[in-house]
């Protein structure tokens, strides 16, 4: 298979031939170079080619896209609002399966070809979760490439069992042990974070834990969980999803903290709520990776969402208050490089021998694509095409 991608626009800003041979990028020369050569070809007029888009962090398992709008009035503790999604995904009726594959393709369509997914891990659901998405996992795999989190949404130091089920499911599909506000929730780090190391040790995977606990208790499990990091040499395959406590501590704690993420190389993971984002930029000055991700869509959690990470940067950058270029760019890195390298998306970019997995948006620049989200023209999953549509024809010169 052969296809030419004539006359695409790079995030660099110049203007390429990029040929695609099989699976792979074979060559990249200046627009207009390429030789005719058999296979189709596809013009791009100038059109932003992009890496595809990660969506480091979704809850595939949860989702009601495709059911009929469910009414929320979820409110109160997080417990109540666990015991709450439990209700209305049974009232749902549509198996797990089915839920999570219409949401793989729709991230798909929208440009994301890799995701990292968190499946609820507890006693009652048991692996059944976990079962599904491998299976979505192998059904999609055309689409876009599915990594699964064992995540213990309703704790594991109170409830029995958590930990033999984190392990079985680390045996049987789930690629990283996940947790949840270790403090907060289960009412002790140390005994939470020592179930999910000792599990990150045993099976040599990778960690991602939400963390809304605030404050100067949630910052405590920052460091914490940075210590353990460099402690077991797990420095870039561990995460943090929300840290909100990031953004409510004054600034030693909040220096002592950004360093402490630093050096074990913890990757921060927002979802851009309102009032709870961490301090995007200070982060990054400090050298933390920090990336941005889609978390509920539509779920019992969150009504929105339509599956698009673009959108969400877009999302970042506004509740940043990001207007420059050079700003929107951050937003845009937060959901292609950044989150890749978070997520250890190996052999990702644009580049001669890398997979073809890539994206192109209507916009003529990666400020355009961050500040309007605008369509999806064309996307590509190692080479084949998922998603192709008719856009506005070239501005004239
Ligand atoms: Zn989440």
């Amino acid at each position: 298979v052969s296809l030419l991608l004539a006359d695409a626009l790079l995030p660099s800003g110049s203007r390429v031939d990029v040929r695609i041979e099989d699976e792979r990028i074979a060559s990249i020369v200046p627009a207009g170079e390429a030789s005719a050569a058999d296979g189709e070809r596809i013009e791009l007029d100038g059109a932003l080619l992009i890496p595809a888009l990660v969506d480091g962090h979704v809850h595939l398992d949860k989702t009601l896209v495709g059911v009929p709008w469910v009414d929320r009035d979820a409110s109160g503790s997080v417990a109540e609002r666990i015991r709450n999604e439990k209700s209305m995904l049974r009232a749902a009726r549509v198996p797990v399966a089915e839920r999570a594959e219409r949401l793989a393709h729709q991230l798909a369509n929208h440009g994301t070809g890799h995701i990292r997914t968190h499946v609820d891990i507890d006693p009652e659901v048991g692996l059944h979760g976990l079962n599904a998405l491998v299976e979505v996992r192998e059904r999609c795999r055309d689409l876009l490439d599915i990594e699964i989190v064992a995540f213990p949404q309703s704790g594991i130091v109170t409830l029995p069992g958590v930990p033999d089920l984190l392990d079985a499911a680390l045996r049987e599909g789930a690629a990283v042990v996940g947790g949840l506000d270790p403090q907060g929730l289960d009412g002790d780090a140390s005994a939470h974070l020592d179930v999910v190391f000792g599990l990150a040790e045993r099976h040599g995977v990778a960690v991602d834990i939400h963390l809304h606990d605030q404050g100067e208790q949630g910052t405590a499990q920052l460091r914490e969980i940075a210590r353990r990091t460099r402690a077991l040499g797990l420095e870039g395959r561990v995460g943090v999803a929300h840290a909100f406590a990031l953004g409510t501590v004054g600034p030693e704690d909040f220096a002592a903290t950004a360093r402490a993420l630093a050096d074990a190389r913890v990757s921060i993971m927002t979802s851009a709520p309102p009032g709870l984002m961490p301090p995007v930029m200070r982060l990054r000055d400090d050298g933390v990776t920090v990336y941005a991700a889609s978390d509920n869509i539509r779920d019992s959690w969150s009504p929105y969402g339509a599956g698009d990470v673009l959108e969400r940067a877009t999302t970042v950058a506004y509740q940043a208050g990001f207007t420059t270029d050079a700003e929107l760019q951050v937003a845009y890195e937060m959901v292609t490089t950044a989150a890749a390298e978070a997520i250890g998306v190996a052999e990702y970019g644009i580049a001669p021998g890398l997979p073809a997995n890539l994206t192109v948006v209507d916009a003529r620049s990666v400020a355009e694509a961050v500040a309007a989200h605008p369509p999806r023209v064309l996307v590509l999953h190692v080479g084949r095409i998922v998603m192709a549509r008719r856009w506005r024809a070239a501005e004239p010169a």
